[in-house]
């Protein structure tokens, strides 16, 4: 008998959790794998205790080759796995969210370059606050060192995708050129490395590991501020690459003229190339992304949901991610279909409910349909008596205010009208409130409430 088949199935087990957990994020391995447990073994199968049937279906749609293959290399043997499900009583705060896990972590990746596959420009979604971005990117990624982009800078605060493009152009060029040697690190990283090689004496051949590569990705380069030896090493291998025509990519939180303990001349290195910034999204841009996860997890959100994410939060895509997925553990611990209802208790838990404002243009159309006694029915549909139409426009005037909705969106949603008729509302509506004092307060009253709405999420 192999020695492997005497061992205990926890141990092989167990090591089958860290062969998975070192092949995908952070945040899955803690979703679907944590608390996984191996009930039974036998000679050709393995039987694994589940908490419910969404949870053994996912595993074994998204989840089965690579089971199999710890599996396989652990056990040292195929085996079939089967599945027991128990009902848990994990709460919704024992899940954890993605927003604390910075890095991105190893799923596919290359090991040579870091790079992770996850990250690549088809699904980065595009919109006014990242195009010029992902226009700058995907150019250096086409045509390396040799446009003007030399180094090209990205800036942003985080959870905006800066990582993301720079991980997609070193994909990009792996698998467009596999013999360049491209090299994606961190500023940590290379500070690590740098310190390390002293304590070792190895300094020289660090010099020349980097020195050899055709491109470097250096992400979060605010991390030298204040290492003057680091950036000295930095300072030189760029100079180095720079003349050789390799092209550099780097992102920093913010604009380098506001790094503060970075040297003169490496900032200003930084600037001779092209900087570019990425703006949080805008409402439209982040129900795409959303309906991109979504779509690419294989996966059936409805349209509502998605909404009701992408207005709750504002202004990082990975707080965004983070709700998304703890809104599939909950909707796979508790057996329940994804819904309006769990995605807001979602979101009370991720945001607290100070944060969370329930002001979109449902809320505001039936306000207004409160206020003016009209039916909802008559405001989005085609009546033109001069009361409906008032409300419509005051509808239609809120909501430019007060949602970050676009026009065309608030048009279409309030009687199937384009952004003209919002304009227009919006105009005609300001001018009645200049004109009549009574008007004036009924819309004041109306703010009133918008401002003060209690969240009852
Ligand atoms: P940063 O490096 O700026 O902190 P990341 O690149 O790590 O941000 O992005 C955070 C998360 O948001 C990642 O999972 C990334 O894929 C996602 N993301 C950000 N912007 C977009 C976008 N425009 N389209 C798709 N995903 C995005
Ligand atoms: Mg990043």
């Amino acid at each position: 008998m192999n020695e492997n088949v005497k061992e205990n199935k926890d141990t092989i087990w167990d090591k089958c959790l860290l062969f998975i957990k070192e092949r995908i994020q952070e945040q899955a391995f803690e979703t679907w794998f944590d608390g996984i447990t191996a009930i039974s073994m036998d000679l050709d199968s393995i039987t694994l205790q589940v908490p419910n049937q969404f949870h053994y279906e996912w595993l074994e749609s998204k989840y089965r080759l690579l089971i199999d293959d710890a599996l396989k290399v652990i056990a040292q043997r195929p085996l079939i796995v089967n599945y027991s499900v128990v009902i848990s009583d994990k709460k919704i705060e024992e899940i954890p969210t993605l927003s604390n896990t910075n890095k991105p972590l190893p799923r596919n990746y290359h090991r040579k370059s870091q790079l992770n596959s996850r990250y690549i420009f088809s699904n980065f979604i595009e919109g006014k606050s990242n195009q010029f971005a992902k226009a700058a990117a995907s150019s250096v990624a086409e045509n390396p060192g040799q446009t003007p982009y030399n180094p090209l800078l990205i800036y942003s605060p985080p959870g905006l995708g800066k990582t993301h493009l720079l991980q997609a152009i070193g994909n990009h060029i792996v698998s467009t050129n596999p013999n360049m040697r491209v090299v994606y690190l961190t500023s940590e990283k290379f500070m690590l490395d740098f310190i390390t090689s002293i304590q070792k004496n190895h300094s020289t051949e660090f010099i020349s590991h980097y020195r050899n590569v055709d491109m470097v990705l250096l992400d979060d380069a605010q991390f030298f501020q204040s290492k003057e030896q680091t950036q000295e090493q930095f300072f030189h291998l760029f100079n180095d690459l720079f003349q050789k025509g390799k092209q550099i990519v780097l992102t920093t939180d913010r604009h380098p003229n506001e790094l503060k303990g970075l040297k003169e001349r490496l900032v200003s290195r930084f600037q001779s190339g092209l900087i570019v910034d990425i703006q949080p999204p805008d409402l439209e841009t982040r129900i795409a992304i959303l309906m991109k996860k979504g779509e690419d997890d294989g996966l059936e959100i409805p349209y509502d949901v998605t909404e009701l994410i992408a207005s709750a939060i504002k202004g990082d895509v990975r707080a965004m991610e983070g709700a998304l997925v703890k809104l599939l553990a909950l909707s796979s611990l508790r057996r329940e279909d994804i819904t309006i209802n769990l995605a807001k208790h979602v979101l009370k838990n991720v945001l607290g409910t100070i944060s969370l404002t329930k002001i979109n243009i449902d809320y505001i159309v039936k306000l207004v349909c409160k206020d003016m006694k009209v039916t909802e029915r008559q405001i989005v549909g085609k009546h033109r008596t001069l009361k409906v139409a008032l409300a419509r426009q005051t509808a239609m005037y809120l909501c430019k205010d007060y949602t970050e909705a676009s026009l065309a969106h608030i048009g279409a949603k309030i009687g199937g009208r384009d952004h003209s008729t919002v304009v227009h509302a919006y105009k005609n509506i300001e001018k009645k409130i200049k004109d009549n004092a009574d008007f004036k307060l009924q819309i004041n009253n109306l703010k009133e409430k918008l401002n003060n709405s209690n969240p009852n999420y």
